[in-house]
């Protein structure tokens, strides 16, 4: 079993696609209601998500996996970045954090006649914290994806800001992705990567 200390379901999807192979349920803080809120104020996604890894994983007296991510634009210097979660607001929804992001980059434009069509260069940053509550120590990790942010939405999958980020790769946005593909090129699957082989390729 691998608890994931996480409510977002677009997150716990991928990690029940990414840990299925290894025979690993996933559970997630859906599962724990009596967890806490973890405050998210470290000043990186790193800091964030061992914090978020060490309270629940001491609640709970389990190992415990956390993801911290987000969206960074070049554009925007690096913004929404570790707020990405709350861009437009502590109860954004994933359109609402689409929408402010277009209007922050069509500010950007205003007075730009070169009518070229809106794109960023942009890049989504997973990292992971695995900690035991028995050692009070973690094994971290980090991934990322370049991309580019599109002008205009496309595609159901995924969550958060993937209809909006455009992988050169395939020539489609994240959201138009299958989990599968995703997984393959995304900032979560290089950073579960890169922790499994410093698990030594063996999950427990
Ligand atoms: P966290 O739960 O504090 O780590 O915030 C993560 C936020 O970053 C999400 O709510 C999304 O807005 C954004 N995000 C992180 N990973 C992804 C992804 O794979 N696709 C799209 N948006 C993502």
């Amino acid at each position: 079993m691998v608890v994931v200390a996480t409510r977002n379901m677009g997150k716990v999807r991928e990690f029940r696609h990414a840990f299925a192979p290894l025979g690993k349920e996933v559970r997630s803080l859906h599962d724990y209601p009596e967890a806490p809120e973890v405050e998210e104020d470290g000043a990186t996604f790193a800091e964030n998500a061992f914090k978020k890894a060490k309270e629940i994983g001491d609640f709970l007296n389990l190992s415990v996996l956390a993801d911290d991510s987000g969206l960074c634009v070049d554009m925007l210097g690096g913004a929404p970045g570790i707020y990405s979660a709350r861009y437009a607001g502590e109860h954004g929804s994933d359109s609402a954090n689409n929408e402010k992001l277009l209007d922050e980059l069509m500010k950007l434009r205003q007075g730009d006649d070169t009518e070229q069509p809106l794109l960023s260069g942009a890049r989504f940053v997973c990292a992971l914290t695995l900690y035991d509550p028995a050692t009070g120590r973690g094994i971290e990790a980090e991934g990322s994806v370049e991309g580019w942010i599109t002008a205009e939405t496309a595609g159901a999958g995924g969550f958060g800001y993937d209809p909006l980020f455009y992988v050169p790769e395939f020539e489609r946005t994240m959201a138009e992705l299958n989990v599968e593909e995703k997984q393959r090129i995304s900032h979560r699957g290089a950073a579960l990567r890169e922790l499994l082989r410093k698990l030594g390729g063996s999950w427990e």
